[in-house]
C-alpha cells in the first residue's frame, strides 16, 4: 500500500447497534490516522467488514461478501474482518478466505493504529484476538457519528451472562463499564455539538457498574437526561435480571428519558428460561413488567423472543404466546433459534426441525401483529412529539419517531417545512401495526 495521505478505506457493518457504533469509532480512528473513507469497495485500498455472528445467517452473509470481492485482491486491495465473526473464527478466517490480511475482535479495537502499521509494512496475517479479558473499553475522541442529531454512547462492553444459546460472551469478552465521568463528558460534548438525542448502549446496558463507584445505572440515566440541550435519552438493551425498580422511578422523574423500555424475555416458559440460563422466571419477568405498567408515565414495551429452542414443547411455545397477550408489547423482534459455535445449547437434545421453528415464528408474528394493531389505535386523537427524521417525497409525508420509539408519518400544513433533527407536535389521525399517521400541528 502507498503513502498514508492517499489511503482510502471502505467499511461495511453488519448486525446490532453496538456494531454500528463500534464502526463509527473505527471510522473515526482510521480518519485520525490519515485514512479517507470512500463509499465503494472499488475505490478503496483497505476493505473492512464489521461482522455479526449472532445467528448463522448473519455469519454466512460475511463469507459471501468476502467471496464476492476476492477478485479485487489482484488489484492490491487489503481485506480485514472485524467484530464477532473475526473473534469467533480467529485465524481460521485466513484459511477460509486467504485474501484476508487482518482479523480483529471488538475487544482489540484500541490496538487498530498499531495493526494498521503492520498492514502497511506488508504483514499478511495481522491479528487482534487476545483482549477478551481486558478491563478497558474502546474509548476514543475520534468518533465519526453519521447522524448529527441523534447519537450513541456505549457505556458497557462485553457480557458475563452466558445464556446457553449466545455467542456474545465469547465474541465480545467480559463485561466492563466506562466511568460515569467519561460517559457524562461525552454526553456534554455531544450536546455542545448540537445533538439532542442520546442512546446509551450495552449488550446489557442496565448491568452497568461505574468503575469509580459514583453512580448506579439509574443515576447515570438521570444525569445524562439532565445534560443541558439533551431532549431525549434512550437505553438498550436491558437484561431482566438486573432491571430494578429504580429505573422505572427515574423514567417517571426525568422527562427527557424516553418512555420506552426494550426488555428481552426470550421465552414465556420458566422451564425454557432455565434451560436458556436466563437467570429469571416468567413470574419475575412479569413482576418487572408490572412495575412499568404502574408507572405514572405510560411506558412502551418491546422485547426479543427466540422460538424453537431445543426441547421447547408446543405447550411451552403456547406459554410464550400467552405472555404476549399478558404484556401487550408495542414491538417484538422474534428469531428462530440458531445453533452457535461454543455455546452450551449445542449439546442439548431434542432439536426442533426448521419447518416447525418457522411455523412457530409465523404464529407468533401474527399474534403480535394483532396486538400492535390494537395498541396503536389508541393513539388516534392524541398529540405526540416526533423527532423529525426525513421526508418521503412520493407520499408527500414527513417521518419521525415518538418518544416511545414509534415510527410516525405525518403531513404538514402548506408553507411549513419542518427541520430535520427538530421536533414537531403531531396529532395522530391513523394507525397501522408498525407505524402511526398524523398531521403536524402549528
Ligand atoms: N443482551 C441482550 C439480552 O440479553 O437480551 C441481547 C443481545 S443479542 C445481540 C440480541 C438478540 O439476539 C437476543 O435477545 C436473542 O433474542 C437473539 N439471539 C441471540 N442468540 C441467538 C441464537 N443463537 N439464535 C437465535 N436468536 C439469538
Ligand atoms: Fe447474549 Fe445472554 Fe449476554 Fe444477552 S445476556 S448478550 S443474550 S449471553
Amino acid at each position: 500500500m502507498s503513502d498514508r495521505a492517499d489511503k482510502k478505506f471502505y467499511l461495511e457493518t453488519f448486525g446490532c447497534q453496538m456494531n454500528v457504533h463500534d464502526s463509527e469509532k473505527v471510522i473515526g480512528t482510521l480518519i485520525s490516522e490519515g485514512y479517507r473513507q470512500v463509499p465503494t469497495v472499488e475505490e478503496a485500498d483497505l476493505v473492512l467488514y464489521n461482522t455479526c455472528s449472532i445467528r448463522d445467517k448473519a455469519e454466512q452473509k460475511v463469507f459471501h461478501r468476502l467471496a464476492d470481492y476476492k477478485k479485487f485482491q489482484k488489484q492490491g486491495k487489503v481485506f480485514g474482518v472485524l467484530g464477532c465473526v473475526a473473534q469467533q473464527e480467529g485465524e481460521k478466517i485466513f484459511e477460509r478466505a486467504p485474501h484476508v490480511s487482518m482479523v480483529c475482535g471488538s475487544a482489540s479495537y484500541r490496538n487498530l493504529p498499531q495493526m494498521l502499521v503492520q498492514i502497511e509494512a506488508g504483514n499478511r496475517h495481522v491479528t487482534g484476538l487476545d483482549d477478551r479479558q481486558t478491563d478497558e473499553c474502546f474509548e476514543t475522541e475520534f468518533t465519526s457519528r453519521t447522524n448529527p442529531h441523534r447519537g450513541y454512547i456505549t457505556i458497557i462492553e462485553g457480557c458475563d451472562k452466558f445464556c446457553a444459546y449466545c455467542v456474545v460472551p465469547f465474541t465480545r469478552g467480559k463485561e466492563r463499564s466506562r466511568t460515569s465521568d467519561s460517559v457524562l463528558a461525552e454526553a456534554r460534548q455531544m450536546a455542545d455539538l448540537g445533538y439532542t438525542e442520546i442512546q446509551l448502549l450495552g449488550q446489557n446496558v442496565n448491568s452497568y457498574k461505574d468503575p469509580a463507584g459514583k453512580m448506579s445505572f439509574a443515576e447515570l440515566l438521570a444525569a445524562v437526561g439532565q445534560v443541558a440541550g439533551i431532549r431525549r435519552v434512550r437505553f438498550t438493551t436491558s437484561h431482566p435480571r438486573d432491571f430494578g425498580k429504580d429505573i422505572v422511578e427515574v423514567i417517571d422523574a426525568v422527562q427527557t428519558l424516553c418512555d420506552h423500555v426494550h426488555l428481552p424475555v426470550q421465552s414465556g416458559s420458566t422451564r425454557v428460561l432455565d434451560a436458556m440460563q436466563r437467570l429469571y422466571t416468567r413470574d419475575q419477568y412479569l413482576e418487572r413488567i408490572a412495575w412499568m405498567k404502574s408507572a405514572k408515565r405510560e411506558i412502551s414495551l418491546t422485547t426479543d423472543i427466540i422460538v424453537g429452542f431445543p426441547g421447547e414443547t408446543e405447550a411451552e411455545f403456547e406459554e410464550t404466546l400467552s405472555l404476549l397477550d399478558a404484556v401487550e408489547y408495542d414491538g417484538v423482534f422474534s428469531f428462530k433459534y440458531s445453533p452457535r459455535p461454543n455455546t452450551p445449547a449445542l449439546n442439548l437434545e431434542d432439536a426442533i426441525p426448521d419447518g416447525e421453528k418457522a411455523r412457530r415464528l409465523t404464529v407468533l408474528m401474527e399474534r403480535q401483529r394483532d396486538i400492535q394493531k390494537r395498541r396503536n389505535q389508541r393513539h388516534i386523537g392524541q398529540c405526540l412529539e416526533a423527532m423529525v427524521e426525513g421526508k418521503n417525497e412520493t407520499r408527500a409525508q414527513w417521518n419521525g419517531r415518538t418518544s416511545q420509539n414509534k415510527v410516525l408519518n405525518f403531513v404538514v400544513p402548506d408553507g411549513i417545512t419542518p427541520t430535520i433533527g427538530g421536533y414537531a407536535s403531531v396529532e395522530i389521525t391513523g394507525s397501522f401495526p408498525n407505524s402511526l399517521l398524523g398531521q403536524m400541528m402549528v
